[in-house]
């Protein structure tokens, strides 16, 4: 089996509501999103001995990274109705999420975008995401 892998990258900041430690505030990253993916290798053409070209497969990659880039990411339901407001007022790009934004939910976040958009032959093993060059998480079926 071949496996293609290719990492994308947002800066965001973002903070764990309800958490007893400095992640409670707000705080930015450099989210690293490291992808794995196989398939086949395509047998013909200019894409011959590729298992999805590394520039489609960015192409989506990034589609799914920029959604967050230079936002402040937060639970849906954790942000005051007052602080919302102040920030929508003053223009801050804010990306709500239905999860606790964690490095372990983006990794499924990720692993679940990047299935439902890549063409249906590439099959997604695992989603790595990086809070920094020591913390990650990982995510991967079966
Ligand atoms: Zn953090």
């Amino acid at each position: 089996m071949y496996s293609t892998n290719l990492t994308g990258h947002f800066d965001a900041a973002h903070f764990l509501s309800g958490y007893d430690g400095k992640c409670k505030n707000i705080h930015g990253h450099r989210f690293d999103v490291s992808v794995s993916l196989s398939g086949k290798l395509i047998m013909s053409g200019e894409k011959s001995g590729m298992v999805i070209d590394f520039s489609d497969a960015k192409a989506v990659l990034n589609t799914l990274c920029d959604r967050f880039d230079h936002t402040l990411i937060y639970e849906k339901g954790t942000l005051s109705e007052a602080l919302f407001a102040a920030l929508n007022a003053d223009g801050f790009a804010l990306s709500e999420v239905e999860f606790r934004p964690t490095a372990e939910h983006f990794a499924g976040y990720f692993y679940r975008g990047l299935g439902k958009i890549l063409p249906k032959h590439i099959r997604v093993l695992a989603v790595t995401v990086y809070e920094s060059p020591e913390n990650s998480a990982t995510y991967s079926e079966d």
